[in-house]
Parts: structure tokens; C-alpha cells; sequence
């Protein structure tokens, strides 16, 4: 089902009008933030159905981000699918073992993209990543 409310943390625009736009056209609803520090207010006051967060961000990067929103009992719940450019596989690692739900590389692949938003809202219906 559609019509979630999913949060993006980009700073690049480029890629947040490319992560908006999919979204949109898969029937999700988006609210945005270009920083951290945005993001972590604007999900304690929208509580979205799901954080995709960007590592590498101006001031607060998205590990960081993730230990605040977990410390917070308003957003401690709500998946978070990391987005980042990395491909070292230590920085994979990292990235999994600070509790993300997932990991998607950029340039972002549409289909497999689409697949893991799907995936991390409803982990009980669609268990597994499309790799
Ligand atoms: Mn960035």
C-alpha cells in the first residue's frame, strides 16, 4: 500500500529531485530536509513511515543522525535505509553494524531502489533485499 509518508535527507539536489520523483511516482508521499539536524525535527514532528538518509551530509552526517533518532523514544522506530555514494566494503560495513535498515548505493538502481523502500516498510510481507 501506498501513500506513506517517507522523509528524505539529501543535500545534494540533483539527487533529491531524482529520489522525490520516484517516490512520487510510486505513490508515496515525501517530506524532505537537506541537513541532519532538519531531518531529526522533521521527524519528531511528522513521524514518517520511513527515514532514507544520506551518509555524507554539510554539518551532522547520517550515522550520527541515525544515533539521534534512535536515543529518541518520538523516532527510535522508524526505519532508516541508508543512501550514500561509498562503496567501501568498511564503510558498508559500518553502516549496517550503526542499525540501518538497509543500504542503497548511489547512482541510485530505480528498480532495486523501489525494492528496498517496499522492503523496509513492510519487513514481514517482502523479507528479503533484491540484490
Ligand atoms: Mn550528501
Amino acid at each position: 500500500m501506498a501513500q506513506e509518508l517517507i522523509l528524505i535527507v539529501e543535500d545534494n539536489e540533483k539527487n533529491l529531485k531524482l529520489v522525490r520523483d520516484l517516490l512520487q511516482f510510486n505513490g508515496y508521499q515525501t517530506i524532505e530536509a537537506m541537513t541532519a539536524e532538519e531531518g531529526i525535527e522533521i521527524a519528531r514532528a511528522h513521524h514518517p513511515a520511513l527515514i532514507l538518509m544520506d551518509i555524507q551530509l554539510p554539518g551532522m552526517d547520517g550515522i550520527t543522525a541515525l544515533q539521534h533518532l534512535r536515543a529518541d523514544p518520538l523516532t527510535k522506530e522508524i526505519p532508516v535505509v541508508a543512501v550514500t555514494a561509498s562503496v567501501m566494503t568498511n564503510e558498508r560495513k559500518k553502516i549496517l553494524e550503526a542499525g540501518f535498515e538497509g543500504y542503497q548505493r548511489k547512482p541510485i538502481k530505480i528498480k532495486e531502489f523501489i525494492e528496498a523502500v517496499r522492503s523496509a516498510l513492510n519487513p514481514r510481507l517482502d523479507g528479503q533485499d533484491a540484490s
